[in-house]
């Protein structure tokens, strides 16, 4: 037994009616979303996506770090994408709690975590206008290039723009 086991066989019975798609993995509608690892949230559903439309990149709290940037470089002039909407979302775990908790918190499990930064949200507003800025101003994307700020209500299924070019 295995505590995958149950994964294997979902994937067993799912390859069974599996077709190729023939698609590559360029993004068909030329997206990035940029968004939160909440596990209530459904990128594709909830944007009317599909497969292969769209690059989704996910971290705790959908932040713009290094490692976005870098991702976002290699999705613009390697995989089509053309524009970026970055959504964080309500209710989002990220924002009720500071850097300081985060490290408190798992010194009480033995682990000293104050070598990481978790990029916590104090502001959700301000983060995500930081975060649009800050993919907004870097020399490695192209001038110009759309990019959006929305916030998902986890409990509406509805998105509220706030940044839309
Ligand atoms: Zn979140």
């Amino acid at each position: 037994m295995s505590p995958f086991d149950d994964l294997l066989a979902a994937n067993a019975k799912y390859a069974e009616t599996f077709e190729d798609s023939h698609l590559t993995g360029r993004a068909a509608r030329g997206l990035a979303v940029v968004t939160c690892m909440d596990s209530r949230i459904d990128p594709l559903g909830l944007l009317g996506l599909k497969p292969g439309d769209a690059k989704i990149l996910r971290n705790a709290g959908a932040r713009v770090t290094d490692d976005v940037l870098r991702t976002l470089v290699l999705a613009v002039y390697l995989l089509g994408v053309e524009r970026v909407l970055v959504m964080p979302h309500t209710d989002c775990g990220m924002s009720k709690v500071t850097d300081t908790d985060v490290h408190e918190l798992t010194q009480q499990s033995g682990v000293d975590t104050r070598s990481l930064e978790f990029h916590t949200v104090p502001d959700q507003g301000a983060a995500l206008e930081h975060d649009l800025t800050r993919i907004r101003t870097t020399p490695f994307l192209p001038e110009g290039m759309p990019i959006a700020g929305a916030i998902y209500d986890v409990h509406t299924g509805k998105l509220l723009p706030v940044a839309i070019p």
